[in-house]
């Protein structure tokens, strides 16, 4: 289109080509309404779509994230409870989500089918703008909250998805700590609230309130809409015109004021820790500071170099000078942009608040020597190729390209800004490299954190009682309500709620599921795309060559086979692969080291995997390097890595041991967030040996290894780690799997520098013994797993089934009736079957529901399996970054599955019959009967379900 061109309703205003992204942004405006319109016209096949508004809290109710939630919940022309999972359940989509942010609501989706991306635009659009859960409260009252009652005597409680699921954020000390900090910089407009909603306030918001905000917020003229890829232009406007047309312009003020700056007083909160926990050196201390706004990025970037250059590492000045002087034992300073204001926050982590000024002057102290020409011009050139590198691969959390796109570009655009002023980099690095030798550095520093008039201090302390206080509240809060009622209204509550309940197991009428768009297996090929792998041999090693287009990164794992090692020297080995980089090596001190790899590599990681082999069976676990590098910079990258596996030190015990606690404290938030993946691997360590090593290097398990080094009494970890050093990366062990160009010479260059240490003979892993475990952590809600043993009709069938499982019978119940947040059921190739939930109230009754899927797969399978099928080959098919292609493939290839087995996979999947699906039904009820159990969660959630479990332990 060319600018005011007339198309479907828009006008075209500009294009601006973005020769960075190999595109040219059309930005349109549809004239009746003005809903506004950006799309990228790129050479991108999986094509995105997304609609966001502007939504703007006043309270901390979470009314947006509630919308967010419901208005998925059926539609005028979609008259079924959840079209969304009806489409995650029937399409070949790539991407499937809606996102509630603090001041706005975006609801993307992506596909590579043309039709399939108008099929869901259609439902996404109908949801937006006609939902049913403005005229029937049901969908409020179950994504949000509603009162169970089952007897006038019974217990008053709440419940709801969004209710659970923000419990399961505030167990978390950094939300408590987020919401504080918010509260205090931002005490005038929406920034100061909970946008996702604060658990205790969730009930305090009506229906009424709720349709009210719908009204105001959900308007063409108030939306922004984004496209990107290979669209069909001319079927997406017109499929947009006929939602857009019926609606007359709105005047609507979305506007955010700007904050003034506060300086206000310090506050205190408290968090919730174990009850074993000592709460010694717990106290949590935190600095905020508002340093610019959305249309300022190069003072984003500085504030973010900053924060790597000051606290990145352990050696960084600032993060170093409060470790050495023993005031805590992390120290994190964080940018926080995508908002109209930006802000970083310095948080030390487990710190004695009653040292607080010493550690306020060191801080200061710190910056201003800093700030006295103090800064490592040199640091910051490295941390600003690094941040270059990272914001031009776009890979984050693995979410396709243009869904980070299409938030970037919200990010200005949402404030009145251009849309592209995100899109792009190069300039905005190019100026910053300038300014490095004109003091701009020091001055955005002495601005930003020392002569900042907006800022604010926060401290956190520790609590044990926190947890139970709060349900205690809760309750009488509860029983106060229902004895201010009359038996009457008692009655009408328990009504309400039985009718709830039924109306919640009744399923969609048939008329209803008919109004859904589907494909047919015709639009499936039945072939799967060939493999761009390649097997070559280099310096006598294997390398899996992943031959695709990079734009000129190259992207290096090494694979060690660790086949002779214990499971204890493999938990050690975990330890080892997370220090590597972090540690000074025989060349470099660390410090110098850090700078070296900013400088010349996209990326470095270390950790322990592990893949059994089809064919042999055999288990082999693998230390796995991974790293990136410019093509421009591979002799340089190369020598690093060499220095890295060979030359890395372990002797320095207090830098070890800062690291140590750092890493216990890291893997116990995770298992904290995620109980759910760390619930299934700890009970499919008894299945297999492959589950048993995952568990040594990366599950419980190997928290109770690090837990245990982590103690004053236990001798350092050192000479261990050094012996085990010696060992690891010898070149006999090593597979190379390389995504991009192949530069043969260099890579033998590479491997021939490996030490040749010799490999010692294969130990057999045996399993860990069948259990039921429970492991409370501080938290208002918990995480169940039961893992079992299946034989499979075929891999294909055991997908499909898993795909049905999760979507219809678990979703049900235990999302849609249970009120956890998550659940699903995967089942691997081997026959072993994880179901597991995420953030849910209620595990006894989920490991109930868990026991009885097989039944439950039996009555399903007696159903059409067509949407399954096709649903279950789109998952099977993901899109996938360059470097995450090459991992998966290479994945494939040490677990013995080839390209054959891939297209065995694909023709199982779609030739699955009901008869496949019965076998396996009794497949999984014979296999319910040996499962293994695990439960993470609160006190009460383990209380519950404690006929389920035959122990129970504190996880910290
Ligand atoms: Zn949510």
């Amino acid at each position: 289109m060319n600018a005011n061109q007339h198309l479907h309703g828009f006008v075209q205003r500009y294009a601006q080509p973005l020769p960075e992204l190999k595109a040219t942004l059309h930005r349109m405006t549809y004239e009746k309404n003005g809903a506004d319109l950006v799309w990228l016209e790129r050479e991108e096949e999986n094509k995105t779509f997304a609609v966001a508004f502007c939504t703007i809290p006043q309270d901390d109710t979470g009314v947006f994230h509630i919308l967010e939630h419901s208005v998925l919940c059926g539609s005028e022309k979609y008259p079924v409870k959840e079209p969304f999972v009806n489409l995650i359940k029937s399409s070949l989509e790539t991407f499937l989500n809606a996102f509630t942010f603090s001041d706005k609501t975006m609801y993307p989706l992506c596909s590579r089918n043309d039709q399939d991306f108008l099929n869901l635009m259609d439902v996404y659009l109908d949801a937006v703008f006609h939902p049913l859960s403005v005229t029937d409260p049901h969908a409020f009252r179950q994504e949000g909250w509603h009162y169970e009652l089952d007897s006038p005597q019974g217990e008053l409680t709440y419940n709801g998805v969004v209710y659970n699921e923000m419990k399961g954020v505030y167990a978390g000390w950094d939300a408590v700590l987020q919401r504080q900090m918010n509260a205090l910089l931002f005490p005038d407009n929406c920034y100061g609230f909970e946008s996702g909603g604060y658990p205790e306030a969730i009930p305090s918001l009506t229906y009424s309130q709720y349709q009210a905000s719908h009204k105001r917020f959900y308007h063409p003229s108030n939306a922004r809409i984004f496209l990107d890829g290979k669209v069909d232009l001319d079927a997406v406007l017109a499929k947009l015109d006929s939602f857009l047309s019926a609606y007359d312009a709105l005047e609507i003020d979305t506007s955010i004021p700007l904050q003034a700056p506060v300086h206000p007083k310090e506050t205190t909160a408290v968090y919730e820790i174990g009850a074993q926990e000592s709460d010694e050196n717990k106290d949590i201390l935190a600095l905020g500071w508002v340093f610019g706004r959305f249309d300022e990025p190069e003072k984003v970037l500085a504030a973010s170099a900053l924060a790597q250059v000051l606290c990145g590492s352990n050696e960084a000045p600032l993060k170093k000078a409060l470790l050495e002087q023993g005031l805590a034992e992390d120290v994190q300073l964080q940018v926080q942009d995508g908002i109209q204001q930006c802000f970083a926050q310095l948080i030390v982590r487990n710190t004695d608040v009653g040292k607080k000024e010493q550690i306020l002057s060191i801080i200061r102290q710190v910056l201003e020597q800093q700030a006295q020409g103090g800064l490592d011009h040199s640091r910051i050139a490295a941390v600003l190729n690094k941040l270059e590198f990272s914001a031009r691969a776009l890979e984050y959390s693995r979410m396709p390209q243009g869904i980070v796109l299409s938030i970037k570009s919200l990010e200005s655009w949402l404030y009145g800004g251009d849309p592209a002023q995100n899109l792009q980099c190069g300039e905005q690095f190019a100026a910053l490299r300038e300014k490095l030798d004109q003091g701009w550095f020091e001055e955005f520093l002495r601005f930003a954190f020392l002569g900042n008039p907006h800022q604010a201090q926060l401290c956190l302390l520790p609590s044990k009682t926190l947890g139970e206080e709060k349900r205690q509240k809760e309750a009488a809060g509860l029983a106060g309500i229902k004895a201010g009622w009359s038996e009457e209204e008692i009655w009408q509550v328990m009504d309400d709620f039985h009718a709830f309940r039924t109306r919640q197991a009744q399923p969609d009428t048939p008329e209803g599921l008919a109004t859904l768009p589907v494909l047919t297996l015709s639009d499936i090929p039945v072939e799967i795309p060939p493999s761009k792998q390649r097997e070559e041999r280099v310096a006598e090693q294997r390398v899996l060559h992943q031959c695709l287009e990079t734009g000129g990164i190259v992207y290096l794992d090494l694979y060690f086979a660790l086949k002779d090692f214990t499971l204890d020297q493999l938990s050690q080995a975990s330890l080892l692969a997370s220090l590597l980089g972090d540690l000074s090596t025989h060349r470099h001190s660390a410090l110098e080291l850090r700078n070296q790899m900013d400088r010349y590599l996209g990326f470095f990681s270390a950790a322990v995997t592990v893949f059994t082999h089809r064919g042999t069976g055999e288990t082999t676990p693998y230390l796995v390097v991974s790293t990136a590098m410019l093509e421009k910079y591979q002799s340089e990258a190369a020598a690093l890595v060499e220095e890295i596996l060979t030359e890395t030190r372990f002797d320095e015990t207090q830098q070890l041991n800062f690291l140590l606690t750092q890493n216990r404290m890291m893997l116990e938030q995770q298992i904290q967030m995620s109980g759910n993946a760390y619930a299934s691997q700890r009970a499919a360590a008894a299945f297999s040996p492959k589950g048993a090593v995952k568990e040594a290097v990366g599950g419980i398990r190997y928290l109770r290894y690090l837990q245990q080094q982590d103690q004053p009494e236990t001798a350092s970890p050192s000479e261990k780690l050094t012996q085990l050093f010696e060992k690891v990366f010898s070149r006999w062990r090593v597979t190379v799997g390389l995504t991009g160009k192949l530069n043969e010479h260099w890579l033998a260059g590479m491997l021939e520098q490996l030490p040749d240490t010799p490999v010692g003979s294969p130990v057999q892993y045996s399993v860990e013994p069948l259990a039921k475990e429970g492991f409370v952590i501080p938290a208002g809600i918990g995480f169940a797993a039961q893992v079992e043993k299946a034989e499979l009709p075929s891999w294909g069938s055991a997908q499909v089934a898993s795909q049905l499982l999760t979507y219809e019978y678990l979703w049900n119940t235990v999302r849609v009736q249970g009120g956890a947040y998550g659940v699903g059921l995967s089942i691997d190739s081997s026959g072993e079957a994880r179901f597991s939930s995420y953030r849910d109230p209620n595990a006894k009754a989920t490991l109930s529901r868990f026991r009885e899927a097989g039944e439950a797969l039996r009555q399903a399978a007696k159903e059409d399996l067509t949407n399954f099928i096709i649903s279950t080959i789109g998952k099977s098919q993901p899109v996938l970054t360059p470097h995450a292609q090459g991992m998966s493939e290479a994945a494939d290839t040490l677990s013995g599955i080839t390209h054959r087995d891939r297209q065995q996979l694909h023709t199982e999947i779609l030739t699955t019959t009901p008869q496949q699906l019965e076998e396996l039904s009794r497949q999984l009820e014979e296999g319910a009967v040996q499962a293994g159990i695990c439960v993470i969660g609160g006190a009460a959630v383990l209380e519950g379900c404690r006929d389920d479990l035959d122990s129970r332990e504190n996880l910290l």
